[in-house]
């Protein structure tokens, strides 16, 4: 018996060592992790920034690509992503937030928003509040119409900005990672601009891991919508208000 106990004290103690040396590593990376230690990025109102966004995720291949490489540049972007999706990734999306990205709403199950019902959207919306809350621990504040389909019964339901983008990479349509830098790299000033790409296919992950460095080369800062909004167009993004090319590009009044 008394044999025993020194032998399970021989085995305890250098654990318990190795514990007490390794704690304050631990506690570290615990802290790296920790929701509410979000790199603070500074936005810088004089130079000029652009905002990458991605919908449709979160996919369990590529939007760790994406993640990886922002991280790599210290750079953010928006995620508009599914609800439905965000249910079987709640972890990616979490990244996504730790990495001061922003995560917005894209509907739970990607409805068309002109083409459902009251009953249907309200409870679409219902389901994506809970995505959201299961996976971030908050609702949503902005939300990307998918399709960019938005009416006056979207606008009245939906208690949120409404978000569309001034430059569509097409990425979805020609899934060629060629094309869809071209469509960044050709289409001149892009100081103010939102991009939409989408994380669900890995021509637009390759894509992001070329334009990324390059947009910050050129001198972008990369940045959420948010911060876009607060920074370059001096807003709070509006419940109900639908923020299109009208208002990146050409300044028009989005709520007239
Ligand atoms: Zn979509």
């Amino acid at each position: 018996m008394q044999k025993r106990k020194h032998k399970l004290l021989l085995i305890l103690i250098p654990v318990i060592m190795l514990g007490l040396l390794l704690f304050p590593f631990i506690r570290s990376l615990a802290g790296t992790f920790s929701p509410d230690r979000k790199p603070h990025r500074m936005v810088d109102p004089d130079r000029p920034m652009v905002a990458l966004t991605f919908d449709d995720g979160p996919h369990p291949d590529w939007t760790p690509v994406i993640l990886d490489c922002l991280e790599k540049h210290g750079a953010a972007a928006t995620f508009f992503e599914v609800g439905s999706n965000m249910d079987l990734y709640p972890a990616l999306c979490a990244r996504a937030e730790e990495l001061g990205c922003e995560v917005g709403s894209h509907t739970y199950s990607h409805i068309d928003l002109t083409a459902s019902d009251a009953e249907t959207i309200e409870q679409d919306l219902r389901l994506c509040d809970r995505s959201f809350r299961l996976a971030l621990g908050h609702a949503p504040t902005l939300m990307r119409p998918p399709g960019g389909a938005v009416n006056g019964q979207a606008k009245r339901l939906t208690d949120l900005p409404l978000i569309g983008w001034s430059l569509d990479t097409k990425d979805w349509q020609t899934r060629d990672t060629a094309a869809t830098v071209a469509a960044v790299q050709e289409a001149g000033n892009l100081d103010g601009q939102v991009i939409l790409m989408h994380s669900l296919y890995q021509s637009s992950a390759r894509a992001a891991e070329i334009l990324i460095p390059w947009l910050l080369d050129q001198g972008y800062q990369l940045v959420t919508v948010s911060e876009l909004m607060q920074v370059r167009y001096e807003t709070l993004p509006q419940p109900h208000i639908y923020y299109t090319v009208d208002f990146f590009l050409y300044g028009a009044d989005p709520a007239a």
